[in-house]
């Protein structure tokens, strides 16, 4: 079953007189439980590409049918709800409220879909330790190594069990060592089950995933399978 399946969609910026087509024709189709890295230089379209993916934009033209519903025509409000049931995210920056603990920033999401306190902390402490934190509940970010922090994150995104992790640039921010440990997570993660979307600008941790998409000028350049799948242990 394909979780994502986009026909030419297109994004056009108009800016005055200025006109940039962000993103000219792409149709692209991903499997439910797929691990696709999207890669390209800047400018090549991988923001815009994925914050239509993760229902944050929608496009110019085209169509892009998320998990068997089509989103793109969806009103914003339409959208907020499809994306918080659907996509889980993890940023370069991590993105944690810094004066809330562990346990609180992985419960946010949690409150938005209405559970009580008390299930949110059984689910959040749950998704603490399937990214081995439990023991760092209480802590606050700045209390944290940066590759803990990623993992609270990580953990943030899937605490609400959406279809799809999609990640940019999710160690961008991380020393090499820290890096291969965030990719053990997704190892993990993916052979949960998992449709896993990153987009990176480093090769090798692009060979973490099973599928390598180029893109260059708004259009696929490479969608290739990954026949060397680099393991993080
Ligand atoms: P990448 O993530 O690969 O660096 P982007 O998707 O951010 O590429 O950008 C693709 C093109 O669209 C670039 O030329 C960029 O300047 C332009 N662009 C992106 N976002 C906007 C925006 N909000 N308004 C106008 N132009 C934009
Ligand atoms: P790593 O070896 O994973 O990069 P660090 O060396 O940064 O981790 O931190 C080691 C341990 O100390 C971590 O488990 C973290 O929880 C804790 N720690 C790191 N920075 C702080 C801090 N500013 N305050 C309290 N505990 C911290």
């Amino acid at each position: 079953m394909n979780i994502i399946e986009t026909t030419d969609i297109s994004k056009r910026y108009v800016m005055g007189s200025e006109v940039i087509d962000a993103l000219k024709s792409i149709t692209i189709a991903v499997r439910k439980g797929e691990y696709v890295a999207f890669m390209g230089p800047s400018g090549s379209g991988k923001s815009t590409l994925m914050n239509i993916i993760g229902c944050l934009d929608t496009p110019t033209a085209g169509r892009y049918v998320l998990n068997g519903q089509d989103v793109s025509n969806m009103s914003e409000n339409e959208l907020a709800e499809v994306r918080n049931k659907e996509i889980g995210f993890v940023f370069q920056t991590f993105n944690l409220l810094p004066r809330q603990s562990s346990l609180e920033n992985v419960a946010l999401p949690l409150i938005y879909a209405g559970y009580n306190k008390a299930d949110r902390t059984e689910k959040a402490m749950l998704a603490l330790k399937n990214v081995g934190l439990e023991n760092r509940a209480g802590h606050k970010p700045n209390e944290l190594s940066g590759g803990q922090r990623q993992r609270v994150a990580v953990a943030r995104a899937l605490v609400n069990d959406p279809s799809i992790l999609l990640a940019d640039e999710p160690t961008g921010n991380l020393d090499s060592k820290t890096s291969y440990e965030i990719m053990d997570l997704f190892d993990q993660i993916h052979s949960k089950g998992n449709t896993v979307i990153m987009v990176t600008h480093e090769e090798d941790i692009a060979q973490y995933a099973h599928r390598v998409v180029r893109l260059r000028d708004g259009l696929i350049e490479t969608d290739i399978r990954n026949t060397n799948i680099r393991k993080a242990k």
